[in-house]
């Protein structure tokens, strides 16, 4: 069975030899969703939640002008 690096805890995961690209995965280490986005080599990612705000640089808009 082939395994690759949890890019969260980088603790080895095995991965279905029968997984394709986009198969969700979870790691038995830290309990991650990794995503499949690669097979050759195997590649892992985190899936990303839709929960979590992305945070914007408001603070950067703005400063300086003074119009
Ligand atoms: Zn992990």
């Amino acid at each position: 069975m082939p395994t690759t690096k949890c890019p969260e805890c980088t603790e080895e995961v095995y991965v279905d030899a029968e997984s394709e690209q986009g198969d969700k995965i979870t790691c038995d280490e830290c309990g991650a969703v990794l995503v499949v986005v690669g097979l050759d080599p195997i590649e892992l990612d985190l899936k990303e939640d839709g929960d979590s705000d992305d945070f914007v640089d408001k603070d950067n808009l703005d400063d300086g002008y003074d119009y």
